[in-house]
């Protein structure tokens, strides 16, 4: 049974040829089975899931089923949870319990989901392997004995449903952690419109810059579960007035539909080393674009390959404010010391992980009097100007296609410097600070049998099409999004 997409799941439910009770047993036992290999869920919730599913085999009973009723699902353990520990997998927050529900995993219980457990993460969703939690890196389902990343920092998410532990699952993409992980996981990975899906209860890194989005086996799963965590909410600030995304059942095709469609291809990236197999899957699929009848146009975005250096700004300063409220005041971890700077002080050395503090440090420096105008300010230049950029090239074309990142999942035992991390985010930071929505979609296989994935990037509030564009690569991809396949049953 798991086995089943989203959209062939609720078709068996609503006929009830299956019950959301069974559905959920298999998906708990799946986890039981894997869970503790894959390390892709940081708590687990059985006894609510399978309350969760009764809830919903009565609707089914009644005739009176939500939209994603008894679809068992995995939420990024950055989304609070009432009642239900939420770490941000970290030490400091490691026994937090909220005593409210994030806008987005109300969503979910509103649509009628099971929730199986809050996924493991980067900590605070800085990272990019996963590997800076403080409960250990999730690990890929994919050629399991190598112990590859699930990318990061939604690499928890990513592993469980890759692996069958989950039917689709909650990401935040700050500077990629969706659409980076779903790529070396045959995953799709959805990062909205900046504003369509709310931010309120998500645990902030760079509030500009943070993303919700789903993560599923495809696009039309995808599709499904953005549209009930988009809309507006007078709680977040900065979510937009008429934030909507409507679906009625699957998305209806882009092209071949005698309308002309142009797919720009970024002429700055096209200098950037990739590895031939990602080379050699982006270059078919854009023959099949243009064989279905795209028309493909040269784009440029000249400040593009300046992105990571005004995102390595930005988002570290935003982290040093918003990580500022962990104090052991109030809530989290507290270590008592001598007075109270020293009790800051010893709270903030043991709640965080080498990677947060040096976050916090850089964020600090570039906020800096000293530093402002000469980082800060210009990070926020560049950043405005490859917001313009992307307006431009959206007059020379509708959507743009490009690759989600440079190679296959590597083993979570390569040694990476920070930099060298920072640098795997190349292709995916820029979308984050012009706001616009990136979708990555599995594009195609490589020589080592892993998958690899290639993002579609529309206008701001473009999420339909940008979702349509990636439905039609997918289909052309050969990678398989059945998980019995890919943990070798
Ligand atoms: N890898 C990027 C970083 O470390 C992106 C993280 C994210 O999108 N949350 O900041």
């Amino acid at each position: 049974m798991i086995d089943l997409t989203i959209t062939e799941a609720l078709k068996k439910l609503k006929s009830r040829e299956i019950s959301a009770t069974e559905l959920t047993r298999a998906h708990i036992a799946r986890i039981e089975k894997y869970g503790t290999e894959l390390n892709c869920y940081i708590t687990t919730t059985p006894e609510r899931a399978l309350r969760d599913a009764s809830a919903a085999d009565e609707r089914y009973a009644n005739g009176t089923p939500r939209v994603l009723d008894g679809i068992p699902i995995a939420m990024k353990d950055l989304f609070a949870t009432r009642g239900i520990r939420t770490t941000a997998a970290s030490r400091m927050l490691e026994n937090f319990v909220p005593e409210y529900e994030s806008t987005i995993s109300q969503k979910y219980i509103d649509a009628g989901t099971v929730l199986l457990g809050k996924a493991n993460l980067d900590e605070f969703a800085m990272g990019t392997f996963s590997k800076t939690s403080y409960f250990g890196a999730p690990v890929s389902p994919w050629q399991r004995e190598r112990r590859l990343t699930a990318g990061g920092s939604s690499g928890g998410t990513t592993s469980a449903v890759a692996g069958g532990l989950a039917m689709g699952g909650t990401g935040t993409d700050t500077g990629g952690s969706i659409r980076f992980p779903a790529s070396i996981t045959g995953l799709v990975g959805v990062k909205p419109t900046y504003g369509l899906c709310s931010r309120w209860g998500c645990v902030a890194f760079a509030s500009s810059l943070d993303t919700p989005g789903p993560i599923a086996r495809t696009v039309d799963d995808a599709a499904l579960l953005l549209s009930i965590m988009a809309g507006h909410d007078d709680k977040d600030s900065t979510s937009a007035p008429d934030a909507h995304f409507d679906i009625d059942s699957e998305l209806k095709p882009i092209l071949g539909t005698g309308k002309k469609l142009r797919i720009g291809v970024i002429r700055e990236f096209q200098n950037v080393e990739i590895s031939p197999d990602m080379k050699r899957i982006f270059e078919s699929r854009i023959a099949d674009l243009k064989s279905a009848g795209a028309e493909i146009v040269d784009v440029s975005i000249p400040n593009i390959l300046d992105a990571l250096a005004a995102y390595y700004i930005i988002a570290p300063a935003e982290a040093s404010s918003n990580l500022a409220r962990y104090d052991g005041m109030r809530y989290g971890l507290r270590v008592d010391g001598t007075d109270l700077i020293d009790t800051y002080k010893k709270t903030r050395a043991a709640g965080f992980g080498d990677e947060v503090k040096r976050r916090m440090i850089i964020g600090t420096a570039v906020l800096s009097s000293e530093s402002y105008d000469v980082y800060f300010m210009q990070a926020a230049r560049v950043r405005r100007m490859i917001a313009d950029s992307f307006n431009r090239a959206f007059e020379m074309c509708d959507l743009i296609v490009c690759p989600s990142g440079a190679s296959t999942a590597m083993p979570l035992d390569s040694d990476l410097s920070p930099l060298e991390y920072y640098a795997l985010d190349l292709f995916t930071v820029a979308m984050n600070l012009a706001g616009v929505p990136a979708v990555s979609t599995p594009a195609g296989m490589a020589e080592n049998g892993l998958p690899l994935g290639m993002q579609v990037v529309g206008r701001r509030f473009d999420d339909m099409r940008v979702l349509q564009l990636a439905k039609h690569i997918q289909q052309f991809s050969g990678v398989n999004n059945r998980p019995t396949v890919i943990m070798g049953e």
